[in-house]
């Protein structure tokens, strides 16, 4: 039982939605979705539902926020106002202008900026259905757009969050076990180096849990990699077929 009195892993180490505390939520990626963008993603993880589209490289307007030496990435992540049980205040507000923020660096970590200076490229995240990891969730279907807009990276990042609920370290925390869990740590990595690009945590943890959580993470980002290069091969099949 957690913290809050609540049971979310059963005496099995089951959850209340049927995964072991090593199992992601299912999870469906559909590249180049949108006609008029030049690349998107579509994403679903468990109750999650994403849209992430790229515009550029095109020249940096406002100007003066130009760099001389690469592009810049701006990425603006939008929680809709019925993608959650209450209406959401649609706009910007603080936590959608921090998931920007690490949204972008973690992407310039891969993207070759230097090719293209002057430039912005733009990535459009669209939360459309939340139901907690949604940071994880724009981030990896915005590296699909990228991937599917053609422009070079290094590599294609996978994101997923682990945390701990009900004192077990779990994987990819849903809605309730955010909501009543001790911590959430959402966390992104190049997967042909297992680079770290994103980290967060709240919560708390012992060192050996954080490390524990760490694992779990970045072991899932590869199956989450390997579902980021399944969807652009269809993507390029189709492309061949039409
Ligand atoms: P993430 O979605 O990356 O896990 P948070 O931990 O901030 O980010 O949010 C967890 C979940 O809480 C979201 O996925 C969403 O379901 C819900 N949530 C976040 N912000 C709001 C909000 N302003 N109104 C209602 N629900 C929200």
């Amino acid at each position: 039982m957690s913290e809050n009195g609540i049971t979310m892993v059963d005496e099995n180490g089951m959850r209340l939605d049927g995964r072991t505390a090593e199992e992601h939520r299912p999870i469906k990626i559909e590249a180049g979705v949108l006609k008029n963008a030049d690349g998107s993603a579509y994403l679903e993880i468990g109750k999650n539902k994403v849209l992430a589209a790229v515009y550029g490289p095109r020249e940096c307007h406002p100007r003066h926020m130009q760099n001389p030496t690469r592009a810049i990435i701006q990425c603006k992540y939008n929680m809709q106002a019925y993608s959650v049980g209450d209406r959401k205040r649609p706009g910007t507000d603080r936590r959608s202008t921090e998931i920007s923020k690490i949204i972008s660096e973690a992407l310039e970590n891969v993207v070759l900026t230097e090719l293209y200076p002057r430039a912005s490229i733009d990535v459009y995240i669209e939360i459309l259905q939340a139901n907690a990891g949604t940071r994880c969730a724009g981030l990896t279907a915005a590296s699909v757009a990228l991937a599917d807009a053609g422009i070079p990276m290094r590599d294609i990042i996978p994101a997923i969050a682990s945390g701990k609920a009900d004192g077990h370290v779990l994987l990819d925390l849903n809605k309730e076990e955010d909501n009543f869990g001790e911590a959430d740590v959402p966390m992104a990595i190049v997967p042909g180096t297992d680079e770290i690009v994103l980290l967060q945590m709240d919560g708390h943890m012992t060192r050996e849990e954080f490390d524990r959580a760490i694992e779990m993470g970045v072991a899932a980002c590869h199956e989450v990699s390997d579902i980021q290069k399944d969807a652009l091969r269809r993507r390029y099949s189709a492309e061949g077929c039409e």
